[in-house]
């Protein structure tokens, strides 16, 4: 990764990033914190809801139904000292990391959370291994510094040794706990310090010539002077320093300390990612890659969301702008239906307003009401059949079969699956023989969330059952081996949504001897989504 000089001024001010986090370390209080300096919201608690509404499945599901909650938080755009940040935002449960992982293919970096007493958690790992699969920048925000946390070398060591990534500390904490003041400003020589007083005050900054400047002394209790200037040489020794090169290749992250819900720390990490933070950078496509200052506006479908009105059964693609600069009105082509398609009202999300979108530009991130024709993976163009890749739709871990408690509602039933799989919530498999759908998911709270929004969206109740399959494959391989392969497998057989063939079963055994007896077929786990 790198910033092209080449790039159009309008396209190299945009930065689309992602907050990546452990639940609880503040995802959500940084986030608003980032309206709020955004201006994209008055007062801090507007998006509160959010983070606390996924907690408990009950009150995910009240977050569902208040859908204007859940889906401006999708994508937020915001304006930041002349710079456009369109902030992804990734689902925080860890039940939904096929739709996470797809949320990263439309960001050119994260920011990683982590809270300063736990250090790096399993879900940041994960999430953090996801990034690392593309390469993405990462910057860190060590939060809650407000609290007694860990030694600042010992949370720096625990970040490299477990995510074997460098780290380079662009703040320095200046006491633990009740003791901490601020933070010693490593790049800039400055001194920021955090007001307990007013939570939404902005810390005040004072230049600092050097560890000896007086002012220090001036500023600093007496007790914590002497450690912080033994700590801030020692760091300076010891540890990387910032290499922005490094930081955009994905080898080297940079750390802020701060506390998001003092405000403290924040201002400085959002100037970290409009200063040394990548403008929107060049995808892949099968046939060649795209580089963002290309004319032709080009997307991709990364997130479909149905019902956002409950009273329209429409669905809102949200695409990644490519390439090119789009307005409002166009015709693209969209490639998988080889149709034209005008793309009338675009819609963009502020915070807690969805707007028209008059026009948009590569790296931006646009919701397109839509009927159902625009799928996860899609690509839109001005003509070119291109087909993005790295958009991956992974194998279910856990398989259910499903049925409505009135028989008579069976149709019904199908049409509500039908449109779950196509927005990536679940995959639908229909069984070659036999009534009947057997649903697949990635975590177990999925199953309760799809049965309370197929009662809440569609009217009816339904019943997950145990299926006696545990497995999914798809099947691909030369045509009439995999004819004849389902001819004589029908047990097994099911297709998915998009009419695609997919083998159960409870065995991976099953799996290994199809993979032995059968060298032409491939049994894979994952299906690219275009
Ligand atoms: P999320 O689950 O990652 O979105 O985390 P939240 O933003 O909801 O924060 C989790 C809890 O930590 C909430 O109770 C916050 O008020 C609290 N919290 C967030 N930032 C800080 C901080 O800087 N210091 C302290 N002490 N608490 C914080």
């Amino acid at each position: 990764m790198s910033n092209r000089p080449e790039l159009p001024p309008e396209i190299a001010r945009r930065r689309t990033f992602a907050i990546i986090s452990h639940p609880d370390a503040g995802k959500t209080t940084l986030t608003e914190k980032f309206l709020l300096y955004g201006g994209a919201i008055q007062m801090a608690g507007q998006v509160r809801a959010k983070g606390e509404a996924r907690r408990t499945r009950s009150d995910f599901m009240k977050m569902e139904q208040d859908r204007g909650i859940s889906v401006s938080a999708s994508a937020m755009s915001f304006d930041y000292d002349g710079h456009r940040f369109n902030l992804v935002d990734t689902p925080g449960h860890s039940d939904f990391s096929e739709d996470t992982y797809r949320t990263l293919t439309a960001v050119d970096a994260a920011i990683m959370v982590i809270d300063g007493a736990k250090g790096v958690e399993s879900q940041t790992r994960k999430l953090f291994e996801v990034c690392r699969l593309r390469d993405l920048p990462i910057l860190t925000f060590c939060n809650k510094m407000d609290r007694e946390s860990r030694d600042t070398f010992e949370i720096i060591d625990e970040i490299q040794e477990n995510l074997a990534i460098d780290v380079a500390p662009v703040s320095w904490p200046i006491g633990v706990g009740r003791d901490f003041v601020g933070c010693y400003d490593m790049l800039n020589d400055r001194l920021d310090l955090m007001d307990r007083a007013d939570r939404n005050k902005v810390a005040q900054s004072i230049a600092i010539e050097g560890l000896d400047d007086p002012r220090l002394a001036e500023n600093v209790p007496e007790h914590l002077l002497e450690t912080l200037r033994e700590e801030v040489e020692m760091a300076r020794e010891l540890l990387p320093s910032f290499d922005r090169q490094s930081f955009l290749e994905g080898h080297l992250t940079p750390i802020w300390f701060g506390s998001a819900i003092n405000s403290f720390g924040v201002r400085e990490l959002m100037n970290g990612i409009r200063n040394y933070g990548p403008a929107p950078q060049p995808q892949n496509s099968a046939s060649r890659e795209i580089a963002p200052e290309e004319k032709p506006v080009t997307g991709f479908v990364f997130k479909v969301q149905a019902n956002m009105d409950p009273k329209h059964r429409d669905r809102v693609a949200f695409m990644r702008l490519a390439s090119g600069h789009f307005s409002r009105g166009m015709k693209l082509t969209h490639v998988r239906s080889k149709k034209p398609m005008a793309v009338s009202n675009p819609v963009l999300f502020l915070a807690a307003d969805r707007e028209l979108a008059e026009e948009a530009w590569a790296g931006d991130i646009i919701g397109i009401p839509n009927h159902g024709q625009l799928r996860i993976g899609d690509a839109l163009t001005e003509g070119e059949a291109l087909r993005f890749t790295g958009i991956p739709s992974f194998a279910p871990e856990l398989l259910q079969s499903v049925r409505a408690t009135d028989p008579m509602k069976a149709k019904h039933l199908e049409k509500a699956l039908m449109q779950f799989a196509e927005e990536g919530a679940a995959k639908v498999f229909k069984p070659v023989i036999g009534s009947g759908f057997i649903v697949g998911v990635v975590g177990a709270l999925q199953f309760e969330v799809l049965a309370s929004r197929i009662q809440l969206e569609y009217g009816i109740p339904v019943r997950f059952e145990g299926s006696q399959f545990t497995s999914a494959r798809w099947v691909t391989g030369p045509k009439d081996d995999v004819e004849s392969f389902a001819a004589t497998n029908k047990g097994h057989m099911a297709q998915d949504h998009d009419g695609d063939l997919v083998y159960l079963t409870r065995l991976q055994w099953d799996i290994d001897r199809i993979e032995r007896d059968h060298p032409s077929l491939k049994l894979s786990a994952t299906k690219e989504m275009m």
